[in-house]
């Protein structure tokens, strides 16, 4: 048995970073006001036909839906926005505190092309902030995502920034864009020929070559923006420059759901190749009275968790298991029974432990020791015993210290946690 296509198993000796970055992200939205939120895999069709839109590709061509047993319309969540936007409407969330920040991390699904860096279930983490519309947490999400990067070792990483403007600049726009799209209609894709009634704005996502190039001098949004919505962005870049985050106003960016409003983002690698995108985000201040709620400004990101490891493990950093603390090297049947209480208590004192209780000799469990990368081990033989002490070696410095059997957990938490 294999498998689905676009869907993988990510192994044990792969998760060590999978948890590293989980950690620093969750770390870092704790301590700027995120809380977590969990949400259904599944999830009526309709609510991402409403909200990432009806003529994206996502919606298009790329969900994975059915109709269950009774019928009903039922979708694998393809991202995790709309349904944040649905918890915080179903819950009411509104009425106690229209302020809201949530991360959650987990599964999304959609049947693209699968090659390196896009599969068909992939992983985000997700940070999203309801209520607040000034351009400040613009900043700050930015802000966030550069400061988790830095903080995994990540280098060579760059923001995107585009502002796409609201309900009051977009009519405008959409006139330029259309003007310019009208003399080059016939080298469209089947798609855009579509869309250019239907949703004019997708072409600018289009990622066919014929529409790429037929867009090249298309107007852009921000040239076209009202003057709220230039004086938004503007403080967004001056923050983000006052804070030292390197970023460059792309403005050919767009996104692929249609429900961005203002500032949208990415933050882009060269080290992927095509799929160059590790993280994405943009504010959408109409979805939540779109799907029902009152009307509440909103912003999020999402990181592609698979190609952020892949990234890490590119650029060589942490890519190794984290080391063991201490490793037993125990000889003879009476060591070993002891070494097994030892190495219980140590893991218990935090220590992450190993031993090997198959009866090796010493030349091999300590090849094991040097594999398994421990950065100390603690020698039981016969001699040893009888003396009630144990050899502590620094796998590193080669130094070795006779340390005392009674007492060693209290003994080795004052000699390895300096
Ligand atoms: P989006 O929700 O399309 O804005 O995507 C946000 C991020 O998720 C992207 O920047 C990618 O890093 C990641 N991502 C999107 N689609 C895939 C996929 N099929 N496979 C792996 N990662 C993906």
């Amino acid at each position: 048995m294999q498998t689905i296509r676009g869907f993988r198993d990510i192994l044990p000796e792969h998760i060590s970073l999978w948890q590293r970055v989980e950690q620093e992200a969750f770390s870092l939205f704790e301590s700027f006001g995120f809380k977590e939120i969990r949400i259904p895999v599944l999830e009526k069709t309709d609510l991402f036909a409403r909200s990432i839109g009806e003529t994206t590709d996502i919606v298009e061509k790329e969900m994975y839906t059915f109709s269950d047993r009774k019928g009903d319309l039922v979708t694998l969540r393809p991202e995790a926005t709309a349904s944040i936007c649905r918890s915080y409407i179903q819950h009411k969330m509104y009425a106690t505190d229209p302020v809201r920040k949530f991360y959650m991390t987990g599964p999304m699904f959609r049947r693209e092309r699968p090659q390196k860096g896009r599969y068909r279930q992939f992983y985000q983490i997700d940070a999203e902030v309801f209520g607040i519309e000034s351009a400040y947490i613009d900043s700050e999400l930015i802000f966030l995502l550069n400061e988790l990067f830095k903080r995994l070792g990540l280098t060579g990483l760059t923001a995107h920034i585009n502002s796409l403007g609201c309900p009051e600049c977009r009519p405008a726009f959409q006139r330029a864009l259309l003007d310019f799209l009208g003399k080059r209609k016939q080298v469209l894709c089947e798609n855009c020929t579509r869309r250019i009634q239907k949703n004019p704005l997708r072409i600018l996502d289009c990622k066919v070559d014929s529409c790429q190039k037929a867009l090249e001098g298309a107007p852009a949004t921000i040239d076209h923006l009202c003057q709220a919505c230039d004086d938004h962005f503007t403080i967004v870049r001056t923050t983000l420059e006052r804070q030292g985050v390197a970023f460059m106003v792309d403005k050919s960016l767009v996104r692929g759901l249609d429900y961005y409003t203002r500032t949208a983002w990415e933050i882009k690698t060269t080290t992927l190749g095509a799929q160059g995108a590790v993280a994405g985000g943009g504010r959408y201040d109409g979805l939540v009275e779109e799907l029902g709620g009152p009307a509440t400004p909103a912003i999020g990101f999402a990181i592609g968790f698979d190609r952020l490891v892949e990234v890490m493990e590119q650029l060589k950093k942490n890519g190794q298991d984290p080391p063991l603390d201490l490793f037993i090297v125990a000889l003879g049947n009476a060591a070993m029974a002891k070494a097994y209480h030892w190495s219980c208590d140590l893991n218990l004192a935090g220590f992450r432990t190993g031993m090997d209780s198959r009866g090796k000799s010493m030349k091999s469990l300590m090849k094991r020791a040097d594999k398994l990368n421990a950065s100390h081990v603690l020698i039981a033989g016969e001699n040893e015993l009888k003396e009630n002490q144990l050899i502590l070696r620094n796998m590193d410095t080669k130094d070795q210290t006779m340390i005392a059997i009674d007492n060693l957990v209290p003994t080795l938490m004052t000699l390895l946690t300096k």
